[in-house]
């Protein structure tokens, strides 16, 4: 068990550095397009502040080259202001003399928001002068940056291993969904795999194929494993450098007993511009979701499952002609009365875009870093964490 932020005695008046994931979408004028991962974050924010902890807000937004006015954290220090009235104070730089004497400045329950970690070289290369700059800011730190759990940079990783620390509620949430979903013993354990790409899942399948009871395969990465099957994909998207690897995932699948569910049928773009439902592809044919039989025999799976989890659109549900299938999918996962998580960007977005989110059990605000978890991997910036 790491250590948690309830795990912290006598916190008041100490100086948390808090490293939250407030990488939220902006428009031009600082507007928050999607405020999840922040509302996210209040229960932690909430709580260190009520213990009287002075806490100082870092985290990174975007991919700067350097300062970048567009990718400010001053906006995210605005909608703070709104939850903790008076309370919270921005400074436009991220280390040295001015922004160690705001952090002593600070009152018990106060919060200091810091400017984007990555205005600084330091922070993605883990560079130990910014981790000893960073720790200067405070007595204690506090990880709950789910989202960049998988990196190792000053804020995630280096400063961790210099001062006391835990995780905070929203890390320990999404850690415990996921080993929810995974131990369990409840079955069937029902894995549902879409996307485009199966190189960005073999990790997971790999994982998957030793503990799911049926893994559901749709989305683009299905015609890879149609196409390992002998089956023709037409212009389907395919990874050909994937068909051994989708051949060895088969096979294991056979072996642990595993359930593998592929489409029977396909919602198909032609060259003229027509969309056609089929059951068989052929040249000229690009599926980009799954047809109402598979839906259908998705959905039977999908209902007596009793713990599910699902990565990956089932078809390019951008394009509202393919977007069916997928919609289908969130509303039987949320019928289904099973455990459920989510994670991965898409699929994520593809459910709050439903209307049926809160219908699910977790949906993770994490997208490289929850993938990390369903490979059964090791977070390093959790490992970094104390453990109890
Ligand atoms: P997540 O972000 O949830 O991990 P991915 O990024 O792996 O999901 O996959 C999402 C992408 O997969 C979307 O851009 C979607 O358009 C694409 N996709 C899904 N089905 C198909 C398909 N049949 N053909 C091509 N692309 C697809
Ligand atoms: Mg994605």
């Amino acid at each position: 068990m790491k250590r948690t932020i309830r795990d912290l005695k006598n916190i008041k008046g100490k100086k948390i550095l808090l490293r939250c994931d407030f990488n939220v979408p902006l428009d031009h004028w600082g507007d928050i397009l999607n405020d999840n991962r922040i509302f996210q974050e209040l229960p932690t924010l909430q709580y260190l502040t009520e213990q009287g902890a002075r806490v100082i807000v870092c985290s990174h937004l975007g991919r700067p080259k350097g300062y970048d006015k567009f990718l400010s954290l001053f906006p995210v220090a605005v909608y703070l202001m709104k939850y903790f009235p008076n309370k919270v104070k921005f400074i436009g730089k991220v280390v040295g003399k001015e922004v160690e004497k705001a952090a002593n400045e600070l009152k018990d329950g106060e919060i200091l928001v810091i400017e984007n970690l990555r205005f600084c070289e330091g922070e993605e290369k883990n560079d130990p002068k910014f981790v000893a700059e960073l720790g200067k800011l405070a007595d204690i730190y506090v990880n709950d940056a789910f989202g960049t759990t998988h990196r190792k940079h000053a804020s995630t990783y280096g400063v961790a291993l210099k001062k006391p620390n835990a995780i905070g509620f929203l890390i320990e949430k999404e850690l415990k969904a996921f080993d929810t979903a995974f131990q369990k013993t409840d079955k069937p354990f029902v894995v549902m795999l879409g996307g485009a790409k199966v190189s960005d899942k073999i990790a997971l399948l790999e994982n998957c194929v030793e503990k799911a009871d049926t893994i559901i395969i749709g989305g683009g990465m299905a015609y890879t494993f149609l196409q390992a099957l002998g089956q023709n994909i037409g212009d389907s998207i395919v990874s050909l450098d994937m068909i051994d690897d989708a051949q060895r995932i088969l096979q294991k699948a056979k072996e642990n007993n595993v359930k593998v569910v592929l489409p029977v049928d396909h919602i198909a773009l032609l060259q003229n511009g027509k969309v056609i439902k089929t059951t068989e592809l052929s040249a000229g044919m690009t599926a980009l979701d799954i047809g109402p039989k598979t839906i259908k025999l998705f959905q039977k799976e999908i209902a007596s499952a009793k713990r599910i989890m699902w990565n990956g659109p089932l078809g390019k549900y951008e394009d509202p002609r393919f977007r069916k299938g997928t919609m289908k999918m969130v509303k039987a996962v949320a019928k289904s009365g099973a455990y459920s998580v989510v994670g991965g960007g898409d699929s994520v977005s593809a459910v709050q875009a439903s209307g049926y989110a809160d219908k699910i059990n977790h949906l993770s605000t994490g997208g490289g870093a929850s993938l990390k978890l369903m490979e059964g991997k090791v977070l390093p910036a959790i490992e970094v964490i104390d453990t109890l």
